[in-house]
């Protein structure tokens, strides 16, 4: 197939993005009326949804509502500390991650326990003019930034070469969308890992915990470590009695490394 058009010239993305879409709310009234009906009381000291039903899922082991540690980052502190990890899966976010590539969320999506996913489809969508994400240490050497562009450069082009190339195959298929599923999700075979995609996240504070200590590692692959450290951040202003216990540490390649005492819990 011969383009009649010139290579476009592609957009490149350093960063990953984190949207917090969605938190949970807790229905008091509810919460009330159960506390009511077995006869008990109990205040904490947290507005936060997901700190506030960590804590009431905590207590219901026990029936200790209105006993023993005062404050919510005590309590959950203490079933952080000592590994009562099933209480944090009532805990609940929604993201949307972007800026990321392929490569990344093939890893990621690695991460099953805890954890939905809804990615952008390379059937249906068209990644004609997808961005991509380049690699810092390829970017930072003019000449290896080249040789990346280049590949990059050509396999957009030659993607948009054969969705046009297949289009013209299938023109008896009457159902527009069906021709372009069918040429989308052929032509996608040439695009590299570095094409860039958006996914929805959905996931418990337990399952976050994990995926930050493991993605957050100095072993990780450095894009994804650098989305575990923002999502980390993310959680630490969001629900600081569940993440605050982790620590930010440099690392020589510029991006953190997480640490934290509590691993896994
Ligand atoms: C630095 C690094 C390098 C890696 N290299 C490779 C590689 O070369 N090749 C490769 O294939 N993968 C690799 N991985 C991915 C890794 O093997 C895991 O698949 C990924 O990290 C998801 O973690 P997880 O298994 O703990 O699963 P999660 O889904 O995050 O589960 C959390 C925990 O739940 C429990 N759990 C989850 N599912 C089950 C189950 N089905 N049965 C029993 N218990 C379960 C486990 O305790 C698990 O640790 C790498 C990961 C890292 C961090």
């Amino acid at each position: 197939v011969i383009s009649e058009e010139p290579p476009q010239a592609v957009r490149i993305v350093r960063e990953p993005k984190v949207y917090l879409v969605g938190r949970q709310s807790v229905s008091e009234a509810e919460v009330d009326r159960f506390l009511a009906e077995e006869g008990t009381t109990w205040q904490t000291d947290t507005e936060r949804g997901a700190e506030r039903l960590c804590e009431s899922a905590g207590r219901l082991c026990y029936m200790s509502f209105g006993k023993g540690r005062k404050t919510n980052a005590d309590y959950l502190g203490h079933i952080i500390e000592s590994g009562h990890g099933s209480v944090l899966e009532h805990a609940t976010w929604n993201f949307v991650f972007a800026g990321i590539s392929r490569s990344l969320t093939h890893e990621l999506i690695r991460h099953r326990a805890g954890f939905a996913y809804s990615q952008l489809s390379q059937r249906y969508v068209d990644e004609s003019t997808a961005d991509y994400i380049e690699p810092d240490i390829i970017a930072n050497d003019p000449e290896l930034h080249a040789l990346w562009l280049e590949a990059v450069t050509t396999c957009q082009d030659v993607y948009r070469r054969l969705v046009s190339g297949l289009a013209d195959r299938l023109k008896e298929i009457p159902e527009a969308t069906t021709r372009r599923k069918m040429a989308r999700q052929a032509a996608r075979s040439v695009l590299p890992n570095a094409c860039e995609t958006k996914i929805f996240v959905t996931a418990n504070a337990r399952a976050i915990r994990h995926f930050v200590e493991l993605r957050g590692s100095e072993h990780a692959d450095i894009e994804i470590r650098a989305l575990a450290v923002k999502v980390l951040t993310v959680m630490q202003a969001e629900a600081p009695n569940l993440f605050g216990d982790y620590e930010l540490r440099p690392h020589a390649d510029g991006v953190p490394v997480v640490w934290t005492a509590h691993r896994k819990v």
